[in-house]
């Protein structure tokens, strides 16, 4: 039997999770089925984390009493987005083990630092400078050609901040002021797009999910399904740089680390996040253990769940307010969910804004391709 170990959290503990939205929902449920408690710090318990927390703690993240009171009753807490701020999690971690912890939030928080921790720890990603200028971004061009993207150093998330320049002409249609940094990147015309989600326990131990791959729309994901159509070579090169990532950042919790796949040996970095993915929404039906699930498994120091696929493929497709129609109309439920093996997940937002992630479709098939084929039928006859 495995040593019961004084640093794991045991079900019937209670975990704190700072932030109320989709992925603090999702990861709710799974550490409740476990049998945890989960408090969850949000700005209103109508989010849609607060919607299904044991309870919730309503206040402002830079309130330190309300933090404080948060944190007091927690024995683990963790978080379900890397823009909070470092002082809540330094507050949050002088009452509980708190992961990812701050350091690995300052790194992930900026893309210039992140980018630069993985370069110099000897892992490739997409050629990049810091600038503050349509002359710097010029001098970037000169260097590595156009297009270049620019992009917020900081806070950006769903494509936020992104400019995608053309030319020198496009740069000054940049808002250089309404941001303290930006960072250029090449563009990088990648063969297609594939993200890997990893988690390491406090113990150090790691697991990888196999590499999910995705298509963007508009910069935001759209769908994503699993196996990818990445060799065997190309999935192993990428679980072991997500793995690289996970201990250079010395994590506890999950890891995404999202890849562009440039050719049969090049696999760039994109970015990470330090936490459950929307691409790896998926594992609820397709793995043994859910992204959720490990996710708790992990910070609560337990021994990590199977990544295997207990299908022959599935596939995601993202639900974003679009979807709604102007005169309030739901969309057709019924028909997405006569198609067999379908699941809907709804995120309890009333508010259905353009762009907007309000919910995901994931179908599980024999194959990949007959999951994303499935999953867009699905999407298609809800309009
Ligand atoms: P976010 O934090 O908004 O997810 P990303 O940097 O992941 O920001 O960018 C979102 C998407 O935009 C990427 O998944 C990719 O499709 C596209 N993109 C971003 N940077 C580049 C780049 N340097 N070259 C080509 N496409 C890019
Ligand atoms: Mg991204």
């Amino acid at each position: 039997a495995l040593e019961s170990n004084e640093s794991m959290v045991m079900p019937g503990a209670t975990i704190g999770m700072v932030g109320g939205g989709q992925l603090g929902r999702m990861f709710a449920i799974a550490a409740m089925q476990m049998g945890y408690d989960v408090v969850v710090f949000c700005g209103s318990p109508d989010e849609p984390a607060g919607q299904v927390a044991t309870r919730t703690v309503v206040g402002d993240l830079l309130d330190h009493a309300v933090v404080s009171q948060f944190a007091q009753q927690c024995q683990v807490i963790t978080l379900e987005f890397e823009n909070i701020p470092a002082e809540t999690i330094r507050w949050c971690s002088e009452f509980a083990p708190t992961y990812p912890s701050h350091h690995v939030l300052a790194t992930a928080q900026d893309r210039l630092v992140e980018k630069t921790t993985f370069r110099d720890a000897g892992l490739a990603v997409t050629p990049y400078a810091a600038v503050d200028s349509a002359a710097g971004v010029g001098e970037f061009a000169e260097q590595h050609g156009w297009p270049v993207i620019v992009k917020t150093a900081r806070s950006g998330y769903d494509g936020k901040g992104q400019y995608r320049l053309d030319g020198q002409a496009d740069a000054a249609a940049v808002p250089w002021e309404s941001a303290d940094a930006w960072i250029a990147e090449k563009w990088i015309s990648f063969d297609r797009e594939a993200s890997v989600v990893v988690a390491r326990s406090a113990a150090g131990e790691v697991r990888c999910f196999p590499p999910f791959e995705n298509d963007h729309r508009n910069h935001i994901l759209d769908v994503s399904f699993c196996p990818s159509t990445l060799s065997p070579a190309q999935q192993q090169l990428a679980n072991s740089i997500a793995t690289r990532a996970a201990d250079v950042l010395q994590l506890v919790g999950v890891l995404c680390v999202e890849f562009f796949v440039v050719d049969a040996e090049t696999i760039l970095i994109n970015e990470v996040a330090p936490r459950p993915h929307n691409s790896g929404h998926l594992t609820i039906e397709a793995c043994h253990t859910s992204q959720f699930e490990q996710h708790v498994r992990a910070v609560c120091g337990l021994p990590l769940g199977s990544t295997e696929l207990r299908v022959g493929g599935a596939a995601m497709a993202n639900l974003l307010g679009d979807l709604w129609s102007v005169d309030g109309q739901h969309p057709s439920w019924d028909q997405a969910l006569a198609v067999p093996s379908v699941s809907l997940h709804l995120y309890g937002k009333t508010d259905a804004k353009v762009g907007r992630k309000m919910g995901h479709l994931t179908a599980t098939a024999g194959s990949a391709s007959e999951a994303v084929q499935a999953v867009n039928q699905a999407r298609e006859s809800l309009i």
